[in-house]
């Protein structure tokens, strides 16, 4: 499929794409698509009657978040984004011969403000790479019993907080915090000195269930509207001494950063692989069929203040031991009910090497080891001042379809 919009081969947002996000425009918030360097106005779209077909009202890309778009269901909104490949394409020229519509709806990415794009209600954060687990395990436990006894049998997780999930280029204050090292005999209080990233991906509930609903393996991907680039910002000082025995708190909800635009599964779907291996065999409501891994490069960047990009981790969203598919089954197992908007995050996604570990606590595992910036400096964790982009993105033959970026500067303690 050829676009008559010039689009670059390395575009994440490719006509196989169609993601949907919330940009500011001169007249409120709107609801839009990216396409090549584009931002694309949805609500001037609809209000030109190129999506008449669906017989939306005008409000619903009027709104400063995608929730209300999202809950018309999965037929309505993969209509809208094949229609939207069709408008896009060079065989249609309902939108490319109408010039005013597109000055009115078409406008350069790198001039548009993106913002929030969904209203998220409860958000969930898993533990789902074996190799994370592991890294974490050996560091702070035993090195000979990595893993704890449940890993393999649940998709460990805990419930975070919505209210400080914010977009790409909001900067986050270093948190303050208690800490306590192994050689103090009492906490101190002070700016955290072993601030982190998580890499992970985060999935966007699509579809409600009520209380005491369950969502099988098998119809998972019904209530999963797309996926979003999660950086799950951690204080592992406040973490080491705060997380005993009830697990996160004021170490992870100080900020968590997420990309704008939300890929949606139906654009994932051709890069769907095999998932992990599972031995010991799960419970039955954990099993699945089919190919439920998603295969997206992702790419983690530290930049120094006044300095440029530093490559720091190569990983890969296959690697993860648990699906979403098995999440959503295992968190909705004991009839917990999710809404549209909900979010629920991946875990830090490590890869086997070195150069695919998803956190600084890994990198350097533990603060032992520097890494060496292009600047000269070096980082153990995260310094003020350092910006972390992350960037994903899928390939297969000649498809791409990627997320553009999270990146967020590390402003000194308030
Ligand atoms: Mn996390």
């Amino acid at each position: 499929m050829k676009s008559w919009i010039e689009i670059a081969d390395n575009s994440d947002f490719s006509i196989h794409n169609i993601p949907f996000g919330v940009y500011k425009s001169a007249h409120g918030p709107r609801v839009a698509t990216a396409i090549g360097d584009y931002v694309v106005d949805l609500f001037e779209l609809n209000a030109a009657g190129l999506l008449s077909h669906f017989n939306i009202p005008n409000e619903v890309f009027k709104s400063a978040y995608l929730n209300d778009f999202i809950t018309l269901g999965k037929t309505t909104t993969n209509g809208v984004r094949l229609r939207l490949q069709e408008l896009f394409s060079d065989e249609h020229t309902e939108l490319k011969d109408n010039q005013a519509l597109r000055d009115a709806a078409m406008w350069p990415m790198n001039i548009t403000e993106m913002m929030l794009p969904v209203q998220i209600g409860d958000y969930t954060d898993f533990y789902s790479s074996e190799d994370h687990a592991t890294n974490v395990g050996k560091m702070f436990r035993d090195p000979a019993n990595a893993l704890l006894p449940n890993w393999k049998h649940l998709p460990v997780g805990y419930h975070g907080r919505s209210s400080s999930i914010v977009i790409s280029g909001t900067p986050i204050h270093r948190p303050k915090g208690q800490t306590k090292l192994d050689t103090e005999e009492l906490p101190t209080f002070g700016p955290s000195k072993r601030l982190d990233f998580e890499l992970e991906m985060a999935f966007i509930i699509g579809k409600e269930t009520q209380l005491g609903d369950t969502i099988s393996t098998a119809d998972a991907d019904k209530y999963i509207f797309g996926m979003v680039i999660f950086n799950d910002w951690s204080a592992r000082d406040i973490q080491k001494w705060e997380y005993v025995p009830l697990g996160p708190f004021l170490a992870k909800n100080f900020g968590s950063s997420i990309s704008p635009w939300v890929v949606t599964m139906e654009a994932l779907e051709p890069f769907r692989t095999k998932g992990a291996v599972q031995d010991p065999k799960v419970l039955p409501y954990l099993e699945y069929q089919g190919e439920k891994n998603i295969d997206i490069n992702l790419d983690v960047l530290l930049t120094p203040p006044n300095g440029t990009e530093n490559t720091i981790s190569q990983s890969n969203y296959k690697y993860m031991y648990w699906t979403m598919e098995q999440q959503l089954a295992h968190h909705t197992v004991n009839g917990c009910n999710v809404r549209v908007g909900d979010m629920m995050a991946s875990g830090t996604i490590s890869g086997p090497e070195q150069t695919s570990f998803g956190s600084m606590l890994e990198l350097s595992w533990g603060g032992k080891n520097a890494l060496t910036l292009n600047d000269g400096t070096e980082r153990r964790f995260i310094e003020d001042g350092d910006t972390v982009t992350m960037r994903a993105y899928a390939v297969h033959n000649d498809k791409r379809v990627g997320f553009g970026e999270v990146k967020a500067t590390i402003l000194p303690a308030k």
